[in-house]
């Protein structure tokens, strides 16, 4: 099992892959073809494979008892743009493994489920975990009928081509007493775990993002005429802005915040003309819901009393504002049992990235495995994990399914 896990991971990747990487955008050919070939991983694994109306693969081994909730585990296929091999592909190559060594022990009370999500990557529609969003009933048809890429090609005319109607795409939608218990298996992305010098670390918050644009007004005029103290830069107001960000974000730091200014729009964007109009977007993140609150009234207060001081103007628009997703203590303690009595050390901590497992546990149980990730290096073609902590991934996320539908 050990060699096949390793080696699928290493053939779901040839597709997309090039030199720069690997790219399989949601509902992308090379997505596409990754999931036909992992439909039939599924299948000769011995689950019984539907697609729902968003395109989530939902593969199925029975229980005993017909009418017993389902045990759930699952992770995604679609990549960044130039990504690499480990991130979601873990969980769903794991999650097959873990079914089929479960499926081979003898037959479990509960029925075991391993969903692979459509479109967990924003890359394509600017919206994340798109999949896990719909299982869950946290969106509905009019947003998702407004979802197009960079082409201008709809999610609608995307599912259509592949017979799905996003017309009925509630029918997606998973009832609390379906789920007993979801686990998701996934890379860190972060160093913590190589700081720590442990194989697992157990996922107690995921952090949520709030983001909001800054748009703030000078005077484009002159380079050469206009002098110093008659200026109204907005690149300068800026810059004093990013320098505030991230000082309000530092002395948060303690409490999980993290506060990032990362794409800025300078117009007229010319050398020798002073700018006028500067656009800016924050994305601030934190694993309590009132400390980013918090944050974000600092910075707006911040905001304002720095244009005000450099005679600028200055507009605040709020894009996204999402709720930090706890994991619910009994996986958090199940995990650590698991743990404890297979001898593999573990960590308790928070995920600063967003994942399948925030939106499900919206409706049922939910927790969450992480395995160390090479320098932290995730969202690149240098991404690694490696043989061993992926094998002790899954190796828990087996035991934990057993102990949940046994
Ligand atoms: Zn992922």
């Amino acid at each position: 099992m050990e060699n096949w896990i390793i080696n699928e991971i290493e053939q779901i990747a040839q597709f997309g892959q090039d030199k720069r990487g690997i790219t399989r955008l949601a509902f992308s050919k090379e997505d596409y073809a990754a999931r036909e070939y992992v439909v039939k991983l599924m299948q000769e694994s011995g689950l019984t494979v539907r697609i729902d109306e968003i395109g989530n693969i939902i593969g199925r081994i029975n229980g005993t008892d017909a009418a017993a909730p389902a045990v759930v585990t699952g992770s995604h296929l679609d990549t960044v743009p130039e990504g690499g091999k480990f991130d979601g592909i873990v969980g769903v190559v794991g999650g097959i493994a873990a079914l089929k060594t479960l499926k081979e022990r003898g037959p479990l009370t509960h029925p075991l489920e391993l969903i692979v999500f459509a479109a967990e990557e924003s890359s394509r529609f600017g919206v994340a975990t798109i999949g896990s969003r719909v299982m869950a009933g946290l969106t509905n048809v009019h947003a998702l009928n407004k979802l197009k890429d960079q082409d201008g090609i709809s999610l609608a005319k995307l599912l259509q081509e592949k017979g799905l109607d996003i017309q009925h795409v509630t029918r997606a939608v998973r009832m609390k007493q379906e789920i007993k218990a979801f686990i998701e298996l996934h890379i860190e992305q972060g160093t913590a775990l190589e700081r720590e010098g442990k194989p697992i670390g157990i996922i107690e918050a995921i952090a949520a993002p709030a983001r909001c644009k800054i748009i703030v007004e000078g005077v484009a005029s002159h380079s050469g005429t206009t002098p110093m103290e008659d200026r109204q830069d907005a690149l300068v107001s800026a810059a004093m802005i990013i320098l505030a960000v991230n000082e309000i974000a530092l002395e948060q730091a303690e409490r999980g915040i993290v506060g990032t200014v990362g794409a800025m729009k300078v117009y007229p964007g010319a050398m020798n003309v002073i700018p006028g109009l500067v656009e800016m977007w924050v994305d601030i993140r934190g694993v309590d819901h009132q400390s980013i609150i918090e944050c974000v009234q600092e910075i707006k207060d911040a905001v304002s009393e720095i244009t005000k001081r450099q005679n600028t103007g200055v507009s605040i628009e709020m894009l996204s504002s999402e709720r930090p997703a706890r994991m619910d203590d009994e996986m958090v303690q199940l995990l650590s049992t698991v743990c404890r009595q297979q001898g593999i050390p573990y960590y308790k901590m928070n995920s600063g990235a967003g994942h399948d497992a925030m939106n499900i546990s919206r409706i049922t149980k939910a927790g969450m495995i992480v395995i160390p990730c090479r320098a932290g290096i995730s969202h690149n073609p240098d991404e690694y994990a490696t043989p061993e902590d992926i094998i002790t991934g899954v190796k828990v996320l087996t035991e934990a399914l057993y102990q949940l539908a046994k």
